[in-house]
């Protein structure tokens, strides 16, 4: 039995291992389970994405906390260091050697840690100078209390590029897996629903950050452990990075999408009182126990 000591010895190794030898573009594979990417994303996405936007964006588990006291500040200096330095050995060092992260990593093989870094790369792409694209505050969805986040393109990309350094983390659920994960905090952005498969699917990553636009700029590529991005039109800076999430997400039709091409033409949200007249009632396809109660679904295009 190794005394604590030594356990601290070992576990401050490891963190350097991993803080040296990793890729910038991680592996597409994974073996996360539902969970663990679950607890995985909500860390990443409160150490990289949230101390920089300073406000918190989608949580899988909106109750649990995971920093420490002055924790918070800590992650915001890391990352204002790693946009200017652009130094990721520096910034991987210093999450995995706060106190929180430390005690949350150390249960973990070797191989789990080094996943759970390459989790936190994944965001720290989004700030890297290479990404060609950035996250910024949107207010445009009501789902998200008006406050929730955006990719818009910072160059010009063309049709068929893939964004290197934008990903999506895919993980198949069980049903009794969604239940426990899902239903009792009605996190309605992250699951897709394959009619193929007949399945669930927890879609996260710096992926789940893309709004869905009835006419998308791109589009996902799954292959079945993560999902890339492919440019469907050809982008400019500015242009926001979207992509169609499927024909009923937003209710039957998507009669509830607030997307801009709908406020455009004056369709789903923003359909004239007139057109609202003179449409059938809705038929009530909705079953017990049916996975559309809680949380809406992705279907995969
Ligand atoms: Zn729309």
């Amino acid at each position: 039995m190794m005394n604590s000591a030594l356990k601290e010895l070992q576990l401050n190794e490891q963190i350097e291992d991993l803080s040296l030898a990793f890729k910038e573009i991680p592996r597409s594979d994974h073996t996360l389970t539902p969970a663990e990417l679950a607890a995985f994303d909500d860390l990443s996405t409160t150490l990289v994405v949230d101390s920089v936007l300073n406000f918190t964006t989608h949580k899988i588990s909106r109750k649990r906390r995971y920093l420490y006291g002055d924790e918070h500040r800590m992650a915001s200096e890391t990352m204002k260091k790693f946009r200017e330095s652009q130094d990721w050995t520096n910034a991987i060092y210093s999450f995995l050697n706060m106190r929180s992260i430390k005690g949350f990593i150390e249960k973990f093989t070797f191989n789990k840690q080094a996943e759970f870094r390459d989790h936190i790369v994944r965001f720290l792409n989004i700030f890297s100078i290479d990404a060609g694209y950035t996250i910024e505050e949107c207010n445009r969805y009501s789902a998200e209390g008006h406050k929730g986040a955006k990719l818009v393109a910072t160059r010009a990309w063309s049709r068929g590029d893939k964004i290197d350094r934008l990903i999506g983390v895919l993980c198949s659920m069980k049903n009794n897996e969604e239940t426990t994960l899902l239903s009792a905090e009605g996190s309605d952005f992250s699951v897709m629903y394959s009619t193929r498969k007949r399945c669930s699917t927890l879609w996260l990553g710096p992926g789940a950050y893309i709004n869905h636009d009835c006419k998308p700029t791109c589009q996902f590529q799954s292959n079945g452990t993560s999902a890339h991005i492919r440019v469907l039109r050809d982008m400019v800076a500015g242009d926001e990075i979207t992509c169609f999430y499927g024909n009923e997400f937003f209710g039957p039709g998507n009669v509830d999408c607030e997307c801009v091409t709908c406020e455009k033409n004056k369709r789903g949200k923003f359909q004239l009182n007139s057109d609202e007249e003179n449409q059938e009632p809705e038929p009530e396809t909705e079953e017990p126990g049916s996975k559309r109660m809680k949380y809406s679904l992705r279907s995969r295009v």
